[in-house]
């Protein structure tokens, strides 16, 4: 049959069809399985197909692919089980898998794609559960959930309330407020152990902002279901409105895992609105002592955790400690010690070669801040937070800006394709001359502008009350050049960075996380460096850690590279010892390709 009448058969079939890729990612999709599922093609294209089952079904339905094989490359019973919908709602479905013909990925049924015939609702004569997977306990779950009557239950509960909507949130299907609280008082009734969590997404109003609405709830949605996968069935994952979840652990022996576990869980990049974004989470534990009084003083406690998380640079998750309750007393020491630090000359700036495997050299250095505290470098995930509150972000700016320059100035004046990367904050842009402040360090230091890279982050270029872009457009006509960091971790898509004064964009760590063998089908990375360079910028990719990680981006045509895998950052008299640690690890990578 000709290729395009295939494509037109495939595409118009009632029956909606989907193809996997041998990583079990979506690679096609017809209009029949958009319309069952409720997601358009560009929201599925390139996700796991996990995300379309509910949650008791994702392993069953594991086991059923999997137990396909060359010789029966068609499984003989349907699998049956829960599919998921974009809304959250379960459908009963029956899915037919085949085995496709070797894609050239090598032996094995693990490294085919699949082909998938999805039909909505269960035959009769099927009984419930009996993919190849499927357990007897599977069986003899009852069905409550039909394709007439789609009651949102992505997560299983068995109160006959939560059937009824009453005590759930209408997006995400979790528990609401109201249930968590009941549920908590029950547990502290109890003698076993209760953790709390409570979980707020950062910057959620850019996303809102950036994306839309749709896109925010369906980041709601997916951050709901990764939370679930992460806690045990007895435990409560909640919605407590807008960006803030709560989870209640009880009789669980090691809440501090749980948490970390959801920490690494929502740190891989989740795709919304066709963009591909990495939530920031900040998460506070609580745990309950024979001193807790109610369920009420819990959930202070956590939020005084995820209030000191959230302002010690965000991102992460901290367990109670009491003087987290007088906060603003601890505050106003940090920042008293911040001050005297900026007047004592205790911040200091470390570097990081970046490489370009093209070259085979090194050709710039970011320059980091550091804070020389009691004998220990405090980094600055921990003090910046503290400096942007206080207004000292201005003076650490400076600060580092006049040494990254001074001190990297010899390697500059030697070597015209070095270059020196200094990041900025958006605060700093609230002094309307940053950007003749900048270039007048610039001079002061004998520096060549055009050897000089501003880093920014993505939110930072759509800040529409500061005048950003005039100052950037001003500090470009003078030569200096700009990157946007942490690409992708923000909301920023692809399409917005046209017209933008920008010279380049890093990859954030994040992405390169996500490349564990190199052999992944990952492919935003394309996506991402081709929709870069037709725009006419550079990329690099941050925290490149293994071999694997270098070459694969190498084989994207990323243009540089940095990480530990090349070198870590250090003080500028370790420079020379830095640069060729980074030197013998290109080699290294060259020489493994
Ligand atoms: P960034 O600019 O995206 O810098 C990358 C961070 O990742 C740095 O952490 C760097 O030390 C670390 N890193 C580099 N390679 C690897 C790797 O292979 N693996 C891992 N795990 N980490 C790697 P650092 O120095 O703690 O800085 C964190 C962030 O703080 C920076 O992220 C930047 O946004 C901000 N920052 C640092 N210095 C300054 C500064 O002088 N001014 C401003 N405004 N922000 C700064
Ligand atoms: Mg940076
Ligand atoms: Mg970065």
């Amino acid at each position: 049959m000709e290729s395009g009448l295939a494509q037109l058969l495939l595409e118009h079939s009632p029956d909606p069809l989907l193809l996997l890729a041998s990583d079990g990612s979506i690679s096609f999709l017809n209009a029949a399985a958009e319309d069952l599922f409720g997601y358009s093609r560009a929201q599925l294209l390139g996700t796991h197909s996990s995300l379309l089952l509910a949650e008791d079904s994702r392993e069953p339905f594991r086991g059923a692919v999997a137990a396909l094989a060359p010789a029966a490359p068609r499984s003989r019973r349907p699998f049956t089980g829960a599919g998921r919908r974009a809304d959250g709602t379960e459908v009963p479905v029956e899915i037919t898998c085949s085995l496709l013909p070797d894609g050239g990925n090598g032996p094995g049924a693990a490294a085919r794609p699949v082909a998938l015939s999805v039909r909505a609702g269960h035959r009769q004569d099927t009984p419930a559960g009996n993919g190849p997977g499927g357990t007897a306990a599977d069986a003899a779950a009852p069905r409550r959930r039909n394709l007439s009557s789609p009651a949102p239950a992505a997560f299983a509960e068995p109160d006959d309330a939560l059937r009824a909507g009453v005590l759930r949130d209408p997006l995400t299907a979790l528990p609401n407020g109201t249930l968590f609280n009941e549920r908590l008082a029950a547990a502290l009734r109890r003698p076993d152990p209760v953790d709390v969590l409570l979980l707020n997404l950062d910057d959620f109003k850019n996303l809102n902002d950036m994306l839309g609405r749709s896109a925010a709830d369906e980041m709601l949605v997916e951050v709901a279901s990764r939370l679930r996968n992460c806690v045990r069935p007895h435990d409560t994952v909640a919605r407590l409105g807008g960006d803030e979840f709560v989870v209640l652990l009880t009789e669980c022996l090691n809440a501090e895992a749980v948490a970390k576990r959801i920490a690494e869980s929502l740190y891989e990049p989740l795709r919304v609105g066709g963009s591909l974004v990495r939530p920031g989470i900040s998460m506070g534990l609580a745990s309950r002592t024979p001193q807790t009084l109610d369920g009420a003083e819990l959930l202070r406690q956590a939020d005084a955790a995820m209030t000191a998380a959230k302002t010690g640079g965000k991102n992460t998750w901290l367990r109670f400690r009491q003087e987290m309750l007088g906060t603003a007393a601890a505050k106003a020491d940090g920042r008293a010690g911040l001050r005297q630090a900026v007047e004592l000359g205790q911040i200091s700036v470390h570097y990081q070669p970046v490489v370009s495997p093209g070259l085979g050299a090194v050709v710039q250095f970011e320059a980091f801040a550091r804070w020389e505290r009691h004998g220990r470098l405090v980094p600055p995930n921990q003090f910046l937070p503290v400096a942007e509150q206080s207004g000292l972000i201005r003076e650490i700016g400076d600060e580092v800006m006049r040494r990254a320059c001074a001190e990297i100035r010899p390697w500059l004046a030697g070597d015209a394709g070095y270059s020196v990367a200094v990041n900025v904050s958006g605060l700093q842009f609230q002094n309307r001359d940053f950007a003749t402040d900048v270039l007048a360090i610039v001079a002061s230091t004998g520096v060549d502008p055009r050897q000089l890279m501003l880093e920014l982050t993505e939110s930072v270029f759509f800040e529409s009350d500061l005048d950003v872009l005039r100052q950037l457009r001003q500090l470009r006509e003078a030569g200096v050049r700009i990157a946007m960091d942490d690409f992708g971790t923000g909301y920023a898509s692809l399409g917005r960075l046209k017209g933008l004064p920008l010279d380049k964009v890093k990859i954030d760590r994040s992405f390169v996380a996500m490349i564990k063998t190199g052999q992944e089908q990952l492919p935003f990375f394309d996506t991402m460096i081709n929709a870069a360079h037709s725009l006419g910028l550079r990329v690099t990719a941050e925290g490149i850690e293994t071999a694997a990680q270098a070459s694969y981006l190498m084989d994207r045509g990323c243009d540089s590279l940095q990480g530990y895998l090349f070198a870590k950052p250090a003080p500028a008299s370790e420079l020379a010892g830095t640069m060729e640690s980074a030197l013998t690890a290109i080699d290294k990578v060259e020489a493994g390709r």
